[in-house]
């Protein structure tokens, strides 16, 4: 079904004290807020803190994800942590093909299906981010369009249509995460129906209808409003602003 999701990506910040501090606010938020039914809040520790903030969130109210998995069930794998290890803590969902996943440490799609499906084997709910460059959105739509629809056909389109359900889409333009650039209103609105098209195109209307697509990249409580007011944006990936409890709260309040 499609939901109203804000979610929040903590990336490599906060002491495991201060994380659970914040998770216990954002926590309280969702609780005193009682948020309807297909309105979540999810919010993306880093590993360090998912068993200490499973503890202490409403898991009816807010939903915990991590921002990786590994690629490879179990074994000799130094580093790693797999989907079962995820789901053992209390972990609900799972980020993935964030840009910084692609660009820092060279996933591509090939990895990240395998990704995906271990995710979703777990019962996971996958968070897939797609999104163009700066030189590829200034090389024009023709050149973004297919970047982002090449992103989804070779890794979330591969899916059944059961499998496909569990999959939220994140449109987070490379150009505006961490770097203050908002995309306009109408921009996000063009790819998300875009990305929306695709998945009818894939799968059904009905599917595309029920699919969750977020934006993500520089979203704070100063733009969310109108960028959530898109007929096609389900809500948003936020990274800087979802470290601070008040202003994930008015992020929450704004879709
Ligand atoms: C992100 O990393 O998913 C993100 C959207 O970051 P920021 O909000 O800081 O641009």
């Amino acid at each position: 079904m499609r939901k109203l999701i804000v979610a929040g990506n903590w990336k490599m910040n906060t002491s495991v004290a201060e994380g659970v501090e914040l998770a216990k606010k954002v926590s309280a938020y969702a609780v005193e807020k009682n948020l309807p039914e297909g309105k979540q809040i999810v919010i993306a520790p880093p590993f360090t803190h998912l068993a200490s903030v499973a503890q202490v969130i409403d898991s009816n109210k807010v939903i915990l994800a991590a921002q990786d998995c590994a690629a490879t069930k179990n074994g000799a794998y130094t580093g790693e942590v797999s989907a079962s290890m995820l789901k053992g803590i209390g972990v609900k969902a799972v980020i993935l093909g964030h840009s910084e996943r692609r660009q820092y440490f060279k996933e591509n799609s090939e990895i990240l299906l395998k990704k995906i499906k271990l995710a979703l084997e777990e019962g996971l709910d996958v968070i897939f981010c797609v999104g163009e460059t700066k030189d590829q959105r200034e090389a024009g739509a023709n050149l973004y369009f297919n970047v982002i629809k090449a992103q989804l056909v070779d890794t979330v389109f591969t899916l059944s249509e059961q499998d496909f359900a569990k999959i939220i889409i994140a449109y987070e333009p490379v150009w505006a995460i961490g770097t203050g650039l908002t995309a306009t209103p109408e921009q996000a609105q063009e790819i998300h129906e875009f990305i929306r098209k695709e998945v009818a195109n894939n799968y059904s209307q009905k599917v595309a209808d029920d699919t969750t697509i977020l934006y993500g990249g520089s979203c704070k409580s100063s733009n969310a409003k109108e960028i959530f007011a898109k007929k096609d944006v389900d809500g948003g990936l936020i990274g800087g602003a979802a470290l601070k409890a008040d202003e994930f709260g008015k992020i929450i309040d704004a879709r």
